[in-house]
């Protein structure tokens, strides 16, 4: 059984501040919230922060991006042996915003999402096609390149310990959400996708959705049967709407295990 996952991508947001206090409010509501896997993604520098604050809370944390590098001459950049120096078990890698807007192409997305494993980083791998491509007929040809671009550097057996994140590119920061049906074909789609490579990893890979989920579209989400959770950005930064979201996915764990 899959075990459902939120995960909260802060982006470049927030201060030392707020995130002392979105991080101290998250703790004190995490008890109940230890059937899932609950992560926030803040920014680099508030590392720190996130790892004298949630050592031992029932909260991962981990960073936005990194360098597929070794230490070195990479001025501006972070290694991922840098992020497990400060306790990240996770890392987001290729989200669309990096695609998009920092030229991230295939080849390096697929060695940051190798670097991330070989540091024991777990890489929450996002794919998702934009509006142009949706409407072109094309989102299942985008998502297949962007998956098999990473199962041909990393292999297929790489999402033993990775989470992938369905996110429709029109769908994020937008407050347009894909409907569950919407989201649940694609979702069926990627674990098609894997299964072709391996059945085994096809059932056992959590498969996130992302893009404008809030308190009130959750559930409806969660109740899909190949959605595995949430990438969640804007709701995110707001402890009562994120933690509605993870008490949806509850909600929904508990019931898949009743
Ligand atoms: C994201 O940035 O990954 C995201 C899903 O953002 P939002 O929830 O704001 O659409």
């Amino acid at each position: 059984m899959r075990k459902l996952m939120v995960a909260g991508n802060w982006k470049m947001h927030g201060s030392r501040q707020t995130t002392q206090s979105l991080l101290e409010s998250l703790k004190q509501s995490a008890a109940p919230l230890t059937h899932i896997d609950v992560v926030v993604f803040p920014s680099f520098i508030y590392l720190p922060q996130a790892q004298t604050l949630l050592t031992n809370s029932a909260i991962a944390y981990g960073a936005q991006n990194l360098y597929p590098g070794n230490a070195g001459a990479f001025t501006g950049e972070i290694a991922a042996s840098m992020l497990v120096d400060l306790g990240c078990r996770y890392v987001l890698i290729g989200h669309s915003e990096r695609r998009a807007l920092f030229s991230e192409t295939l080849t390096l997305i697929a060695e940051k999402f190798q670097a991330a494993l070989a540091a024991s980083l777990i890489p929450v791998l996002c794919i998702g096609e934009t509006l142009a491509e949706r409407e072109a007929g094309q989102m299942e040809a985008v998502l297949k390149k962007q998956l098999d671009s990473i199962i041909e550097k990393a292999g297929i057996s790489s999402f033993e310990r990775a989470v992938i994140a369905y996110e429709p590119v029109w769908a994020i920061g937008t407050g347009k959400t894909a409907t569950p049906e919407q989201a649940q074909q694609a979702h069926a789609y990627i674990r098609q996708l894997l299964s072709g490579a391996d059945a085994n990893i096809a059932k056992t890979t959590r498969i996130l959705y992302g893009g404008s989920v809030k308190a009130d579209n959750a559930a409806g989400l969660f109740a899909m049967p190949d959605i595995d959770g949430a990438l969640v950005g804007g709701a995110s930064l707001e402890a009562t709407s994120f933690l509605a979201i993870c008490q949806a996915a509850v909600v929904r764990q508990e019931m898949v295990r009743a």
